[in-house]
């Protein structure tokens, strides 16, 4: 028997005290949001009806560090800092010269990583004086996480959840009840939005981009008691994740290594920026060359085959136009079982940082997806979330290129979410009713056709 250390712990000391901004060294800045009514950029007064004035400033600043509030960061203590494992069954069972490590974010109370940003946006609206958040959810980590963060802060927390996880996942609408969560099935005759999606279709079983039109609706209209809040996408979503990456840089030292590669699946692109933010900035301001892959599923494939341009972030049209690789704003998504990477468009950072070549993309299809799934949780004994999977997915190929150079490279990927809510997915999969599903090359072009002219 041999010691080997498999777990890198950091003390609660060790939580960051700041969140990274890479607005701060990006070399190009990221293009303006644009009013959708004038197409002019919009300024912080624009967004002042949906999310709080701490938040928006985050949104646009330049600053390179952000401080976490004392009352965020005892809410983080609950979890944080979560650990780093290296996967060193999963080596022996790929037989692989490559070093896997894979931070588990899967520890937080939520279940993945979204409760890193819902609690600092439950913060700032309490802060602003704001009684209650509305949101979207579509596989139910988002509204899980904002379900609790608003616990904490003792506000109300109104949940459009996208109509068909709505049905197939009753235990996740339980959970959000459990944390006093208002909780309501999407498309709903609650909103404008949503009314006219049933008039079109009564039996639509709803979108995360109609779900967000509803929710945007729901704060708009509330005579501002209550704001909106979104678990993705926003400049200010990706900084509050880079507590990951920065506990990561220095658990990396604990293992005395440092990834050649880092690798998390995208759907509006958080995770995957939390982990890999910090090492970016290694890259850009030290020296370092560490490759960052974000893995989209081929069934929603918008950094690798969407468009770069301007575009809603709902269905309705109601957002501001943000420049992003966009599949366009009417996507509908195959029903993929990893509702978190269903999303038409990709976070502007993230998005920027492809198109500035300071990170790479691939598509993996729903059946490797799983394979890599179960090989994993053989290996490790965690059975991941299907968004999380993909990064497996991908992380093995890193793998298995390794071997095939004969080359010891470390890979290293972000485990942002368990899968204990998500085994209708596996139950599927092991029934053999999933399929690969690639994205149909007409459906892209009729939805380019659509997008709104800037
Ligand atoms: C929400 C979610 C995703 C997708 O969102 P990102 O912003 O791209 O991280 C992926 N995995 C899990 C576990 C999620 O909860």
């Amino acid at each position: 028997m041999s010691d080997e250390t498999v777990r890198f712990e950091l003390p609660q000391s060790e939580i960051p005290h700041q969140w990274y901004n890479i607005q701060a060294d990006l070399p190009r800045p990221l293009p303006p949001v644009l009013h959708p009514g004038t197409k002019q950029p919009i300024g912080p007064d624009d967004l002042a009806p949906l999310f709080p004035m701490a938040l928006i400033m985050q949104e646009v600043s330049r600053d390179r560090y952000i401080d976490i509030p004392e009352e965020v960061r005892e809410i983080y203590k609950l979890w944080r800092p979560t650990p780093l494992l290296r996967a060193r069954r999963l080596e022996k069972a790929l037989d692989t010269p490559a070093h896997i490590y894979y931070k588990y974010e899967g520890v937080s109370p939520s279940g993945s990583h979204k409760l890193n940003t819902a609690t600092p946006q439950a913060y700032y609206n309490k802060e602003e004086g704001i009684t209650g958040l509305t949101t979207e959810t579509g596989a139910g980590q988002w509204g899980t996480a904002l379900s609790q963060a608003c616990n904490f802060f003792g506000m109300d927390c109104f949940v459009y959840m996208v109509k068909i996880s709505y049905q197939q996942k009753p235990y996740r609408r339980a959970i959000m009840q459990a944390f006093g969560a208002d909780v309501t099935p999407s498309p709903s005759d609650k909103t404008q939005a949503g009314r006219m999606i049933l008039e079109r279709d009564p039996n639509s079983t709803g979108s995360l981009g109609i779900a967000i039109s509803e929710a945007v609706e729901a704060a708009a209209t509330s005579g501002g008691k209550y704001k909106y809040a979104l678990g993705s996408v926003l400049n200010h979503v990706l900084t509050h994740q880079t507590v990951i990456g920065q506990e990561c840089l220095k658990q990396m030292e604990l293992a005395g290594e440092y990834p050649d590669v880092v690798v998390g699946p995208i759907g509006g692109g958080s995770n995957f920026a939390g982990i890999g933010l910090p090492f970016l900035h290694q890259n850009l301001t030290a020296g370092k060359q560490t490759r960052l892959v974000g893995v989209e599923p081929a069934a929603c494939p918008s950094l690798t085959r969407g468009k770069y341009a301007y575009d809603f972030g709902d269905t309705a049209g109601m957002t501001p136009l943000v420049k992003m690789y966009t599949l366009g704003h009417d996507f509908v998504p195959a029903p993929l079982h990893a509702g978190g990477l269903r999303y038409h468009g990709m976070a502007s950072i993230i998005c920027e940082m492809y198109d500035q070549g300071l990170m790479e993309a691939t598509a993996i299809p729903q059946l490797e997806t799983f394979q890599a799934a179960i090989t994993f949780a053989r290996s490790e004994g965690i059975i991941p979330a299907p968004e999380a999977a993909h990064g497996i997915a991908a992380a093995i190929r890193e793998a298995q290129a390794a071997k095939e150079a004969g080359e010891k490279r470390v890979v290293l990927f972000n485990l942002c979410g368990h899968g204990h809510f998500d085994m209708s997915a596996y139950d599927a999969y092991f029934a053999g009713e999933l399929t690969d599903y690639e994205y149909p090359q007409e459906e892209i072009e009729r939805a380019m056709a659509a997008l709104p002219q800037v």
